[in-house]
């Protein structure tokens, strides 16, 4: 029998911890920084503008939290190698933990995708978070500290989505990213993982939610009958960053209203 004994979900706890949140000035980004933060840590609120970023600081210290604002283009790579640097400096100490939000699409049918969307969605949403991750990780494995790390992927992780062949590669990339890095951080005391948000109302999807024919061919296909919330990927987010999930690395929590268990 188990016994538990004190406040249980303190184990939910990142107290006295330092997270970066790449994407936090909207949509699922801002959710899971403003969760991170409730959670009990000290947030580095990443993207490039620096308003939607101090929105979501605002409504991070409204709920009595703590977040600093580091603006970072993560499409240059000598940025993602700076915002290492610039967070430490803003939290006042290493990082603990990292989750990577930020993302960008472009929707064009494969025979005419172009390269330099291509370069861009790639980069954004599949090279720079391994980059951010790579240093984070050298800092935390040189220091032997712990650490966490949490993508933010998709549903084209795992299935093939129309017009987002450049996304669908990005994001399926990422999976191989989380299990190489939890393979061989895994002895260091480095989680790594991944959430795989079903279809959210943001910015990234509004035009596609724009269409009612399409709206509706999309929640068809959803069991639960409506589209997620971004407050629906904060939880599971600190469970992945926090404690609660302590022996769980090298895996994709799939957040989708049923759709790809269907
Ligand atoms: P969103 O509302 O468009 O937010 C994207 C965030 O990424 C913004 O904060 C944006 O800020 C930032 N960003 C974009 N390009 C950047 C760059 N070059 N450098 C730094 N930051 C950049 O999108 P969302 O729907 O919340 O998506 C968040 C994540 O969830 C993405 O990784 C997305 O692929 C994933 N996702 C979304 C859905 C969905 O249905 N919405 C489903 C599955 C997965 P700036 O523009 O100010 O830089």
């Amino acid at each position: 029998m188990v016994v538990v004994t004190g406040a249980y979900l303190d184990i939910f706890s990142l107290a006295g911890k330092r997270a970066i949140v790449t994407g936090a000035g909207r949509g699922i980004g801002r959710a899971i920084a403003a969760g991170v933060a409730g959670a009990g840590a000290n947030v580095a609120l990443v993207s490039r503008g620096t308003a939607q970023l101090e929105e979501t600081q605002a409504l991070i210290a409204e709920a009595g939290g703590t977040s600093q604002v580091v603006a970072a283009d993560l499409s240059s790579t000598e940025e993602v190698i700076r915002l290492a640097d610039a967070a430490e400096a803003a939290l006042g100490g290493p990082i603990d933990i990292v989750v990577h939000s930020a993302g960008t699409q472009h929707r064009e049918a494969a025979l005419t995708f172009p390269l330099d969307a291509w370069d861009r969605v790639i980069q954004v949403n599949l090279t720079a978070p391994f980059l951010l991750s790579q240093e984070i990780g050298r800092r935390q494995i040189a220091a032997n500290r712990p650490g966490n790390h949490v993508f933010v992927a998709s549903l084209t992780s795992i299935l093939g989505l129309p017009n987002l062949v450049a996304y669908n590669a990005a994001k399926s990339g990422l999976m191989g990213v989380v299990r190489a890095l939890s393979r061989e951080w895994a002895a260091q005391g480095i989680r790594v993982n991944g959430i795989s948000p079903g279809y959210v109302e943001t910015a990234m999807t509004k035009d596609l939610f724009a269409d009612p024919e399409r709206r509706q061919k999309l929640l068809d296909r959803i069991p639960t009958g409506r589209f997620g919330t971004t407050e629906e990927l904060a939880a599971p987010t600190v469970f992945l960053a926090s404690d609660a999930s302590a022996y769980m690395t090298g895996q994709l929590l799939i957040i989708d209203g049923g759709w790809a268990g269907a």
